[in-house]
């Protein structure tokens, strides 16, 4: 480690280089359309300031985030000269303080759309927004008839700037299902009542999609982190590498019971490591007794429940003495992917990544050299 780290017992290595690369391989997928960076939820749990260093290094000059308390975040950290939309629109109240920090609005209901025009007409500027239709995920976004009415007022523009209309697939990473052309039908039938407006339809899935998708702007979140969302996207590179350090090793007799509840029961004399992982460090309790840490290519089960700040590995496959207290376990890396702990979970890669937390000792690598991170509090 090329700056010193301070002394941890687990650790989150973040490979900016690695989401650099990912973000340059979609914007040649995507071109001619432009390539966003979808960086809500602390840049989905990994940092934002130096994500959003990366992706700026790379070009990119259009952002997602979910609040307005991250936007102003990613404001303070990178400045400005680029654009950020919230997706989640706009909370009640906080019309001023988006309109004079120049962010732009998902407005997503007739409601958030007036008290954005209100405000305009109050601050006699047109204010930059982006309009969401909903086209059957029923989730945010205009109905079909609210979006033609905003598309046949003749004021509409002079309060609003629109920047882009989107909407978003409910089934992106299931290319095979037929309502992503019917989405996609539904979006162009209102697009066309907005000439001259950018359009975005898909996220990181919606880009391996044909290019009728892509539109004007793709907005890419996990595909940055290394998630395929799709077979086609393998070529992406991992990002994330989590290590934990083993607290404790013993020899355990047959019929010795391990972990909260005793459920896990020696079927052999075992050896055993706890180490610096538990629930409260975002490894889920679900894979009490199924998932496994890894050591050289070696698989390392998880047995018993897993605990809130550690949890009990069997290294009985490793030999007593190549592993000693105080040594690191992956559990994520080369061996286990996002997707790996995803499946023997029960959840999907989104839902661990953006669970790591601020626990975890945190370390970057960017052009080549690794550097520890000082944390921070999502907003
Ligand atoms: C989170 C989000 C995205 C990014 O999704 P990924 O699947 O991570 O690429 C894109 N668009 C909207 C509206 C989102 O909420």
């Amino acid at each position: 480690m090329e700056s010193p780290a301070p002394p941890h017992s687990s650790r989150l290595i973040i490979d900016c280089d690695a989401i650099a690369a990912n973000y340059l391989r979609l914007v040649e997928h995507v071109a001619p359309a432009k390539c966003g960076a979808v960086i809500k939820a602390n840049a989905y749990g990994l940092g934002v300031a130096e994500v959003a260093a990366a992706l700026l290094h790379s070009g990119c000059r259009s952002f997602f985030v979910a609040r307005l308390g991250e936007a102003e975040q990613l404001r303070r950290i990178a400045g400005s000269g680029f654009d950020i939309t919230i997706l989640n629109g706009l909370d009640p109240g906080s019309e001023a303080a988006c309109a004079d920090a120049g962010f732009i609005p998902a407005l997503n209901s007739a409601s958030q759309l007036a008290a954005w025009r209100a405000h305009a007409r109050s601050a006699a500027r047109p204010l930059p927004a982006a309009l969401q239709i909903d086209t059957g995920m029923s989730r945010l976004g205009l109905s079909h008839d609210a979006a033609l009415e905003a598309a046949n007022d003749p004021v509409l523009a002079k309060e609003v700037d629109l920047k882009l209309l989107m909407t978003h697939l409910a089934c992106g990473d299931e290319p095979a299902r037929g309502v992503n052309s019917e989405q996609l039908r539904r979006f162009e039938a209102i697009a066309a009542h907005f000439p001259g407006v950018p359009k975005s339809i898909s996220n990181s899935a919606g880009a391996f999609l044909p290019s009728t998708f892509h539109r004007e702007l793709v907005r890419a979140g996990v595909a940055l982190f290394g998630v395929a969302p799709v077979p086609e996207a393998m070529s992406l590179q991992p990002v994330v590498r989590l290590e934990a350090r083993i607290l404790q090793i013993r020899n355990i007799e047959a019929g010795t019971r391990v972990g909260y509840g005793l459920e896990h029961i020696a079927p052999a004399s075992q050896w055993l490591a706890t180490i610096a992982m538990g629930y409260a460090d975002g490894w889920p309790r679900s894979l009490s007794g199924k998932g496994a840490a890894w050591h050289k290519g070696v698989r390392l089960p998880i047995v018993g429940r897993i605990s809130m700040d550690s949890l009990t590995i069997d290294i009985s496959a490793l030999g007593e003495d190549r592993l000693t207290e105080g040594d690191f376990v992956e559990l994520l890396g080369p061996a286990q992917s996002l997707a790996d702990v995803a499946r023997d979970a029960n959840t999907i890669t989104y839902e661990i990544l953006t669970g790591l937390g601020l626990r975890h000792a945190r370390f970057v690598i960017e052009k080549g050299r690794m550097r520890a991170v000082h944390k921070r509090a999502a907003a």
